[in-house]
């Protein structure tokens, strides 16, 4: 559920025209829904109060805003984080440090040193090599880091290739059946305190059952070390849940995935970690564009909009759909091609779609762009980095500026040898 609807026949974030953010800061631009991050927010959170200790992380990839992050720091909510840059945000927006979740397979001596001055809560730890490295560097610096390490439990989470994490062959994690001794030798480490496991098998997740198999192969294993003599007080099962981006698409609950939770972990006596991400974000923004114009093609129309894949990556990454919906349709449709202006085949947001009918200087939104919308934006063909609005309301507010290719092109230089 979200909080973009027609009034009047112009579509609204809450009380809000979209034409009327558009017509001040101008298009492409991300538009979110307070009451929408709210609601998300409220329903997760409350879904999962039926677990006796938990710690929800947002995982700020998903959407990095300040003001975003400030909203999750208002509604409790802690922050998974991936780079020092995504610390740095989680902390001005105000989570407590000791919330904070800092996962990544790459993260830098200098990184984790930051990290251990600021006191953040808990470093997923990604390989031993990894632990080993933290557990010299919190030594020296004198304090000790609390640790989980993340297992790849070589489970298929049946989503995109490119968004799945907990394959044997991926990435992330250590191999489980290497795990149990692994944390035993990271146990021992001074300036390492392991407090548990973590797992997160991939992302836009559409049945809960890989979650499910994941989560009791990470119980089992939590029994072997604890067996072993190891100490876990805190299993983080990651995010993941997936959201509706095509009208009338259904996805578990997160009241459904609740149960699911309380069913696997019952008598793990520990405190439960949720980085959740995309389902909190994911339907609480819109990507508002302009059509530029329209296009002949050999069996329909390209419908070339000033929004385009440096803006909104995922149909380019992913083969991604997004609902593309007229701000002030007419009630006629047409079949069309949804391109942006980029000098790339994949700068294309839809194929043979059948969508409202457009005409150039048409205003329209690509929905659900909230989660891994313009955090993946970059400045691709020279142009201007995407800006963002937040709506509460009637009321509005630019929440980041559009960045021009001037600003960009001015911290550029010319070595003085190629004058
Ligand atoms: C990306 C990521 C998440 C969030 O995934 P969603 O699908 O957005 O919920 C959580 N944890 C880790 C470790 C991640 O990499």
């Amino acid at each position: 559920m979200d909080h973009f609807a027609f009034k009047d026949g112009v579509l609204h974030a809450e009380d809000v025209p979209l034409p009327a953010i558009a017509a001040a800061v101008g298009t492409p631009v991300y538009v979110y829904s307070r009451a929408t991050l709210t609601r998300h927010a409220r329903v997760f959170r409350d879904a999962l109060s039926i677990l006796p200790s938990v710690h929800i992380a947002f995982a700020v990839k998903a959407n990095p805003n300040l003001a975003v992050l400030k909203l999750l720091a208002r509604e409790g909510y802690g922050a998974d984080v991936v780079s020092g840059g995504e610390m740095d945000r989680a902390l001005a927006a105000g989570i407590p440090a000791a919330g904070v979740v800092f996962s990544g397979v790459g993260k830098t001596a200098g990184e984790m040193r930051r990290a251990l001055a600021a006191g953040i809560g808990q470093f997923n730890l990604e390989s031993e090599e990894e632990g080993i490295e933290l557990a010299a560097l919190a030594a020296q610096s004198g304090t000790t880091a609390a640790a989980a390490l993340r297992v790849n439990p070589d489970v298929d989470a049946g989503t995109n290739a490119k968004i799945s994490t907990g394959k044997a062959e991926n990435k992330f994690g250590v191999p489980y059946d290497r795990a149990a001794a692994m944390y035993a030798r990271l146990s021992a480490l001074p300036g390492l305190r392991m407090r548990g496991l973590a797992v997160h098998i991939g992302s836009q997740l559409a049945r809960l059952e890989p979650l499910e198999s994941a989560f009791s192969r990470m119980g089992d294993l939590m029994r072997t070390i604890r067996n072993a003599g190891g100490t876990i007080t805190h299993m983080d099962l990651g995010g993941g849940i997936g959201v509706p981006y095509k009208a009338g698409e259904v996805f578990p609950s997160p009241a459904d995935y609740a149960v699911m939770v309380a069913r696997v972990t019952a008598g793990w006596d520990v405190t439960l970690m949720f980085e959740p991400g995309r389902v909190i974000a994911g339907n609480s923004g819109v990507l508002a564009t302009r059509v530029i114009r329209v296009k002949p093609g050999v069996s329909c129309p390209f419908v070339v909009v000033d929004a385009a894949m440096n803006d909104l990556a995922r149909p380019a990454l992913y083969d991604a759909w997004h609902d593309f919906v007229a701000a002030q349709p007419s009630g006629a449709r047409m079949a069309a091609n949804i391109v942006g202006p980029i000098c790339e085949s994949s700068d294309t947001f839809a194929m043979g779609r059948d969508i409202d009918a457009v005409s150039p200087g048409d205003l329209a939104v690509f929905r659900t762009a909230g989660a891994y919308g313009a955090t993946m934006a970059n400045t691709y063909n020279s142009r201007a980095l995407v800006p963002e609005v937040m709506v509460d309301g009637d009321k509005w507010a630019l929440v980041a500026d559009r960045i021009d290719p001037a600003t960009i092109l001015a911290a550029e230089r010319v070595p003085d040898w190629l004058e």
